[in-house]
């Protein structure tokens, strides 16, 4: 053996203590981060932590001790990161990693399976397969239905119009696009999907060939649900136009709102017309777990094909997420054959025939592990959880005459403002102040790393969002950062009051 053997995990002692060390000084940092964690983020200067991790970057002629690195980890990365696992931390739909898939992590990266070819994952492939299975079980799919993991939601939803759109040319044009390229009426197909809709949606049809122009927005209801009698108005213009409907997506789940469109509705208009029907329940897909909740979930079996992510409410690291279709044989329209992985002779299962990626993480892993440690009680229980606080956290926001709130909330996320009391006649000039005030609570609450939000817009209008996903989430304990939100405003407003009664005198 050379000297090598400490870098690598092999049967020497060697080998393995050195793996040891490293594990177990990596594990122990994010401990001792963790037991003294206050706030979610420590704010540092943009440029400060620029330049400082620059020094840090130079790479040196002689490797250094693991302490002298594991120490620049912690004060330059781990100081300054958002910690997604504190209850203060509830912007985006980023969720604090769950400890089993922490753990199954571990495993994977060690044994370093890929999973596009069998002989690259023997056992992985079917622990792959099989949580898939179970997902299309759950979703009530029938045993036509297949999967594959994906790296999140931007790839599934890719996935799904890539398949509609081949499906669609195979169907109508008798073209096979993997071999022939678009044929010229791909520029009349159309492609549906609310104003809520993920900005994925737009991207996939640029991506692929049909043009952003493709996507036609349709308006959604004081819920923030598709409207079905504009989805039904869309489908008959464009058809009179003669253009060509190629799928409509339904969310469930929007990214800000949470809301859901109506599978039942939708599935009725796109069967009739023979449209192929995706879900993108990115976000919503965890739905499936819930007690109290999952009949928000239960026609997602209408749809032709399906994107969960697990990196978001089934709290797994990024990445990972997965892709269903109802019917397997669509898959047929991205198989190709590398002599060197799934040759054509080879009757061999083989994951690359289902998926655009080559290289692939074993992370499901990581979900199996989850389900096993977690068990399908708790799992339903925290999901539940943070529902009812959500909802709860709305009721509070709901009484207060000095916040104006966007949605009731079905899954766990509330879009709001605060209401200054100070009121323009000049309506634009009203609007400038309120969008200014609340982006000023976001970014200061954010700076002082008091309580972590996301801002989004809806007609012009700022607002601040909170996502709460993570379970550890308390009702008290949101209150108490709201009030917070609540006093800046009332702070923020005073200035702003100080500052028009200067310009008007001056
Ligand atoms: C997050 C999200 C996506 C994008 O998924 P990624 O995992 O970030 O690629 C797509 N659709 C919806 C509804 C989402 O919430």
């Amino acid at each position: 053996m050379n000297t090598f053997n400490q870098w690598f995990l092999s049967s020497s002692s060697n080998s393995i203590e050195n793996y040891y060390q490293y594990m177990s000084e990596a594990a122990e940092i994010i401990g001792d981060h963790y037991q003294g964690l206050e706030r979610p983020y420590e704010h540092i200067d943009t440029a400060d932590i620029q330049n400082k991790i620059e020094d840090f970057m130079i790479i040196g002629n002689e490797g250094k001790s693991l302490d002298h690195i594991l120490g620049s980890i912690q004060r330059l990365v781990m100081e300054h990161s958002l910690h997604i696992s504190h209850p203060g931390a509830m912007a985006h739909l980023h969720c604090p990693p769950i400890i089993p898939a922490l753990a199954a992590e571990v495993i994977i990266s060690a044994l370093n399976q890929s999973m596009d070819s069998w002989d690259q994952s023997p056992a992985a492939t079917y622990i792959e397969d099989g949580v898939i299975q179970e997902m299309i079980k759950k979703i009530n799919y029938p045993e036509s239905a297949s999967g594959v993991f994906t790296s999140g939601g931007t790839q599934s939803n890719y996935m799904a119009l890539l398949l509609a759109r081949n499906e669609y040319c195979a169907k109508h044009f008798s073209i096979n696009v993997s071999k022939r390229g678009l044929p010229a009426e791909a520029q009349k197909l159309r492609i549906f999907c609310s104003e809520k809709a993920h900005f994925t949606v737009q991207q996939s049809a640029a991506q692929l060939g049909l043009g952003m122009e493709s996507v036609v927005s349709i308006k959604t209801n004081d819920r923030y649900e598709m409207c079905i009698d504009t989805l039904y108005e869309e489908i008959e213009k464009v058809k009179k136009q003669g253009n060509l409907p190629l799928a409509v997506v339904a969310t469930i789940g929007t990214t800000d709102f949470g809301s859901i469109d109506s599978l039942s509705e939708i599935s009725q208009l796109t069967e009739r017309e023979n449209i192929w029907l995706h879900a993108d329940a990115a976000y919503g897909g965890a739905l499936l777990f819930s007690h109290k909740y999952s009949h928000l979930a239960a026609h997602l079996n209408k749809a032709d094909s399906i994107t969960i992510d697990f990196h978001k409410w089934f709290y797994q690291p990024a990445s990972c997420g997965a892709f269903f279709v109802r019917n397997a044989s669509m898959f047929q329209h991205i198989k190709l054959h590398a002599d060197y992985l799934n040759p054509e002779e080879d009757s061999r299962f083989h994951l690359v025939d289902r998926s655009i990626q080559t290289t692939k993480r074993f992370d499901a892993l990581k979900v199996w592990l989850t389900f096993q440690a977690v068990g399908q009680q708790e799992f339903g229980d925290m999901i539940d959880h943070t529902i009812q606080t959500a909802k709860q956290t709305a009721d509070y926001l709901l009484k207060r005459t000095d916040i104006d709130v966007l949605n009731i909330p079905e899954m766990n996320a509330i879009v709001f403002r605060y209401q200054p009391n100070i009121y323009y006649t000049d309506s634009q000039k009203q609007r400038f102040y309120e969008n200014k005030i609340n982006h000023s609570i976001q970014q200061q609450l954010y700076e002082t790393g008091r309580l972590i939000m996301a801002k989004t817009k809806d007609q012009g209008k700022s607002y601040l969002k909170l996502t709460m996903l993570n379970p550890l989430i308390t009702f008290d304990e949101t209150v108490k950062r709201l009030v917070e939100v609540i006093h800046l405003g009332k702070d923020l407003e005073k200035k702003g009051a100080h500052l028009r009664e200067h310009s008007v005198t001056s």
